[in-house]
């Protein structure tokens, strides 16, 4: 049985020669044990950053003032759950589990199943809402056409700086394929939205009920996010901590850790991670099949394997989506052919 330390001092004895892992106890500690947080919310995925965080907020939570939640987005691997259960076990705390705003299945039935990237899917689903014929024109004159449709036509028509975000070329002879292969089936990231993003805002606005009366609202929030996990979620924070005026703040105690930061903790305090990294080898957890994916073809075939009702699920949510990014990736291939074959041509 997992026993907590009484003070800082009892905690930092066992901590690793590790100066980012001994800082951030410290910090965890004393954001945890602050006077000024009467309840904190900690979500918890199943995923491994997860998995250290909670590890570091049971050790460091000595009044047991952290209430733990997991979002359930209506897709998740059954080895995710059973890890929940032994999560739940091991500290001896309860995972409560807080359903989607609109589960996936039911969200990309409705709005459309994601493709490429949050941004992609958001522009094509504004193009789309437009009916927009996938045209080759200059700006100026898609304005004409589609007038309410300013962002995402900038997007199309590559109106931002070179190399922005903001732009289809970011994704190589994206537009060249759908000109060639407009989309039949409705494309957007709207599951996101409605299975994750206003989820974490109305649990924070309208708190949760414990016990079946007790309405817990929360003046703390911790989540799992890493600097060096990079990507949007990442860079869109520049240090551990922000007090906000909202009255709850955020506390990402694992935003400095790099891996082998985390390496080193796992070894320390034996955090053990989800059968989806253990039996099934995958890299990364969350959403099972996530279409974003780089690598949804390999997942594809873990939950073939390890999975096989999940894979009927998800083929049947996303089928249109991989098949459609199939498609896309044979035609950048093709394209990258002809572009070598041209440029031995005119060597
Ligand atoms: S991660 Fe993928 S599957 Fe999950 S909610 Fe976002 S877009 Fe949908």
């Amino acid at each position: 049985m997992l026993s907590k330390a009484n003070s800082i001092e009892e905690l930092l004895e066992s901590c690793p020669k590790n100066q980012t892992i001994g800082d951030n106890l410290v910090r965890a500690w004393s954001k945890i044990n602050s006077s000024k947080y009467k309840n904190i919310l900690c979500s918890i995925s199943g995923g491994s950053d997860s998995d250290v965080m909670l590890d570091i907020v049971w050790r460091c939570d000595k009044d047991n003032k952290v209430t733990y939640v997991w979002f359930d987005t209506g897709l998740e691997y059954q080895a995710t759950k059973d890890h929940l259960k032994y999560l739940e076990e091991k500290y001896n705390i309860e995972i409560h589990p807080y359903k989607a705003i609109k589960p996936i299945p039911s969200s990309c039935k409705t709005y459309g199943q994601p493709f490429i990237s949050k941004q992609v899917s958001e522009f094509i689903q504004r193009l789309q809402a437009h009916n927009f014929k996938w045209e080759d024109e200059d700006f100026d004159i898609l304005m004409k056409r589609y007038p309410k449709c300013k962002s995402a036509l900038e997007w199309w028509c590559n109106v931002k700086g070179s190399g922005s975000s903001f732009n289809i070329s970011r994704n190589k002879y994206l537009k060249e394929f759908m000109i060639a292969n407009p989309p039949t089936f409705k494309i957007s990231n709207k599951c996101c939205k409605y299975a994750k993003k206003d989820v974490a805002h109305k649990i924070l606005r309208e708190g949760i009920i414990l016990c079946d009366y007790y309405n817990v609202k929360f003046d703390l929030q911790i989540i799992g996010i890493r600097k060096a996990e990079g990507g949007a979620r990442a860079t869109a924070y520049k240090s551990c901590f922000d007090e906000t005026d909202t009255g709850c703040d955020n506390y990402r105690p694992l935003f400095w850790y790099r891996d082998s930061d985390k390496i080193d903790y796992e070894r320390a305090y034996f955090v053990e991670h989800s059968g989806c990294y253990t039996e099934y080898g995958l890299k990364r957890t969350g959403c099972a099949g996530c279409p974003f994916g780089r690598d949804f073809e390999y997942e594809l075939e873990v939950i073939q394997k390890y999975e096989p009702k999940l894979f009927k699920a998800v083929n049947n949510i996303f089928g249109e989506s991989y098949e459609y990014t199939r498609r896309y990736r044979d035609f950048c291939k093709q394209m990258k052919e002809k572009e070598r074959n041209h440029n031995e041509m005119c060597k």
